[in-house]
């Protein structure tokens, strides 16, 4: 996708932030604990190779993601830690993530069979490593009983194709209040690792949510995500344990602005009219920016006030409603902090009934991602 280099709407990440957000999580991990950055879908949204880049500095040993080629990408920007496929990987690429040292997701014998032709033809490097998934409630991925779990690992075993490298599970609750769902998750979980006779090197349940509210959980290895971008993964339902540093913010400037009179209207569809004289401001975003058409009525923040997006919100394009005539070239502050108040990306969710990691994901390339 081609950059917008020359307009003025960008994404600043503050790199501090996220150094900040990994650095208290380490801080409270236990010391036989590593931490491993989830950086899929571009480091949600804030630019994968740069967050991963800053979350090694800040301690993370190694690297989640969720599809192959995030790996490869990994690897091909120079990145020699462990990283981790969460999703499932067609086993015709098992040979391929062998060779570039990526682990995979398991969460069957079958996969481990369909592997195998594609790791025994030629020469293998190196064995495949392979973190058994194990579906303790989240009804996603992974082995549902220890009876197939346990066919797996001796199936495994038996072929030196493969190393068993880690187990783990994923909770579906980690960030509600109400934990008894977490608990039976948990005690799912236990009673399949200890079916395991193998013990693999990484043992790992722990998300964001996981990390800040069950710690006595982490296995050995948390896989921390959305956190280290700031963002508290419960919304607004639970207080983190420290202060979370949210790392990014989006910003524009009004290109154009006029005054309409009573009744003009304003974008497709005519939807809004004012309802006296009004300045409208033009700001060059829009939902090919990732900035959803469901914003309307929502605000940015110029000057540090609040202006209502006003209108549909365009491809390209999206006018607000101005407290009164202001120059071209003036800040707006999508998310972020401006004149002394903060939008922030849980305001926007809320907005548009979703969560902050959806509005993060959106984000497009076309958007210049600029770090601090
Ligand atoms: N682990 C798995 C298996 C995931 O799917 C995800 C994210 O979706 C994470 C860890 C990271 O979660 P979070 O961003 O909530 O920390």
């Amino acid at each position: 996708m081609v950059s917008g280099l020359h307009r003025p709407t960008k994404l600043v990440i503050d790199q501090q932030a996220i150094k900040a957000n990994i650095q208290q999580e380490i801080q409270r991990l236990a010391p036989t604990t590593v931490l491993w950055a989830v950086v899929k879908a571009n480091g949600y949204g804030h630019g994968m190779i740069e967050v991963a880049t800053t979350a090694r500095h800040a301690g993370a040993t190694g690297f989640c993601v969720a599809i192959l080629d995030e790996a490869l990408a990994l690897r091909q920007a120079g990145f020699t830690e462990p990283i981790l496929v969460l999703g499932i990987t067609s086993p015709a690429y098992a040979k391929l993530a062998a060779t570039a040292h990526i682990s995979l997701t398991v969460g069957s014998q079958e996969w481990l069979v369909d592997a195998l032709p594609s790791l025994q033809a030629g020469q293998l490097a190196a064995s495949l490593a392979v973190h058994f998934a194990v579906d303790s409630g989240m009804g996603r991925i992974g082995f549902r009983d220890t009876a197939t779990l346990q066919a797996a690992d001796t199936f495994l075993q038996q072929h030196a194709e493969f190393n068993l490298e880690g187990l783990f599970t994923h909770f579906a609750t980690a960030d509600e209040a109400d934990t008894t769902y977490f608990e039976q998750q948990a005690a799912k979980f236990n009673q399949m690792h200890a079916a395991l006779v193998s013990e693999p090197r990484y043992v790992h349940v722990s998300n964001s949510a996981t990390s800040l509210w069950h710690a006595a959980c982490n296995g050995n290895m948390v896989r921390f995500g959305v956190a280290l971008y700031g963002l508290n993964p419960s919304g607004t339902a639970l207080e983190p344990p420290y202060p979370l540093q949210p790392a990014l913010s989006f910003e524009s400037e009004l290109v154009f602005v006029k005054q309409i009179q009573a009744g003009a209207a304003v974008s497709y569809g005519a939807t809004y009219h004012a309802q006296q004289a009004e300045w409208v401001g033009t700001v060059p975003v829009g939902y090919a920016d990732g900035w959803q058409r469901r914003l309307q009525g929502f605000y940015v923040l110029i000057n540090g006030q609040a202006c209502e997006i006003i209108g549909r919100v365009c491809m390209d394009q999206l006018m607000v409603r101005l407290p009164e005539k202001l120059a071209v070239g003036t800040k707006v502050t999508l998310v972020g902090e401006n004149g002394g108040q903060t939008l922030s990306l849980q305001n926007v969710a809320d907005y548009a009934n979703t969560i902050h990691y959806e509005i993060a994901c959106n984000l497009t390339e076309r958007v210049p991602r600029v770090y601090l």
